[in-house]
């Protein structure tokens, strides 16, 4: 019986495929691309967090993120190689980096919401990861956010056209009354965690603060 050849399909085989290739091909570091360890001991070394804060404006109010690392050298390479290359093996390696951007958002009970991933990314990636992240810190996500419609490729945009292209893009459900902390992998210049926020104010839940693995080392004006 042929199959048809959705993008169902496809994306099956192309994780099929990327998991055979991972075993036949040999393992490099993804910080430096030594050979034989997926991480070495030098770029394991240049996660250690470093928790910095900043404050981005919302709707509603400004919020605090705390992110450990700076989104360069081999925290980019690290977080690129998880979200583009599948290497989802990795995300144990940034475990501590969320652990301390939670433990310095200092908020105690507040309920761990991750940002939504596009329907687009979770076809192409198969997982979510936000969620991955929440777990590999021993936090169970809950999964209150979701896009409302598809918004642009944000790459390339200024921050400007970036709020023009997310606002209005996400709904907040069953998160009434509680008290949150939004988690994401990097922020860029905070365009969709504005939106985020918005979202999750306006289901009446109170943001207590965001938290990242990683942010650009400088935001642009
Ligand atoms: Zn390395």
């Amino acid at each position: 019986m042929a199959l048809p050849f959705t993008a169902e399909v496809r994306t099956l085989c192309e994780g099929a495929l990327a998991e055979t290739l991972a075993l036949l091909l040999p393992v490099s570091c993804a910080g430096c691309d030594e050979l034989d360890t997926p991480l070495c001991e030098a770029c394991a070394r240049e996660l250690t967090p470093q928790p910095h804060r900043q404050v981005v404006d919302a709707p509603g109010g400004p919020v605090e993120v705390w992110s450990s690392l700076r989104f360069d050298g081999v925290a980019a390479r690290v977080l690129r190689a998880v979200k583009e290359d599948g290497r989802t093996g990795l995300i144990r390696a940034l475990a501590g980096c969320v652990a301390a951007a939670l433990a310095r958002a200092d908020a105690p009970g507040a309920v761990v919401v991750p940002m939504p991933t596009s329907r687009a990314a979770y076809r192409r990636r198969g997982y979510r990861v936000p969620d991955l992240l929440a777990r590999s810190a021993r936090i169970r996500p809950a999964r209150a956010l979701s896009y409302t419609r598809r918004t642009g490729d944000q790459r390339g945009l200024g921050r400007l056209e970036r709020h023009r292209n997310t606002a209005g893009s996400m709904v907040a459900r069953g998160i009434r009354g509680q008290r949150v902390v939004v988690l994401d992998d990097v922020i860029t210049t905070g365009a969709s965690l504005a939106e985020a926020v918005r979202a999750l104010r306006e289901a009446g839940a109170d943001v207590a603060a965001a938290v990242t693995v990683a942010a650009t080392p400088r935001r642009l004006p």
